[in-house]
């Protein structure tokens, strides 16, 4: 079987990571891992790229984390992928499917609602997996939950393995039948790294190919990390 992350940040593009791109590269391979999706906060969570720079200057400051992430895995012979976490405070999600340049190419993507966007970007062909949608933390605004705009659910993230909201998750997406994944949220290689992720028995080729996969209930979720 595979190993991929599916969730994680780097400290190029989120306020709350202190690992760089490459530094987490590392760590991933080190722990065995075939692969691993960069999915920092994006424009509306806790993004750590000015948001007074003009779009397409943000775009690529956004995907700094991502482009060493991935410059340092085709050193190391790690697969690195692109996706986003999309947050209104309320909810997060995880995007798969986006390129840096579809991005630019989208500067007015920020004035649709929370229902348009996930609407747009499946239209577009992304996917949508909703992260930890019953995580309650000091800056949760309260929860929302958008099961008619999601292609699966995160039923285990590792980060709040202490917590009850990977049970409740999972009981959600049995109500939807929604099928399941699962993330460590890592947002570096030492006090806050869980290794979490998915197993599966092939090898994927882009991050719209694990989306896909988990649509397909072909992967498993790694649920016994702390
Ligand atoms: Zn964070
Ligand atoms: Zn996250």
């Amino acid at each position: 079987m595979f190993r991929y992350e599916t969730h994680m940040h780097t400290s190029e593009a989120s306020a709350c990571a202190s690992s760089t791109g490459a530094e987490m590269a590392d760590k991933y391979k080190a722990e065995g891992y075939t692969g691993i999706i960069i999915t920092d906060h994006f424009f509306n969570g806790n993004t750590c790229v000015d948001r007074s720079l003009p779009w397409d200057k943000w775009v690529e400051g956004y995907c700094k984390g991502y482009e060493n992430a991935k410059k340092r895995g085709d050193e190391i012979g790690l697969d690195v992928f692109f996706g986003i976490e999309y947050g209104d405070g309320s909810s997060d999600y995880l995007i798969y499917g986006l390129t840096k340049e579809w991005l630019i190419a989208h500067d007015d993507i920020m004035s649709l609602d929370l229902p348009s966007f996930l609407e747009f970007v499946r239209s577009e062909g992304a996917m949508v997996i909703q992260a930890h949608p019953f995580r309650i933390r000091d800056y949760t605004r309260g929860i929302i939950h958008a099961p008619r705009f999601c292609d699966g659910i995160e039923i285990f993230n590792a980060s709040d393995a202490a917590t009850p909201f990977n049970e409740r998750a999972k009981i959600y997406a049995s109500w939807y039948d929604l099928p399941g994944t699962g993330g460590s949220d890592s947002h570096n290689t030492t006090t806050s790294f869980h290794a979490g992720g998915v197993l599966s028995p092939r090898k994927f080729t882009s991050a719209l190919d694990y989306a896909k996969a988990v649509a397909a209930r072909e992967i498993q979720v790694i649920d016994n990390a702390e």
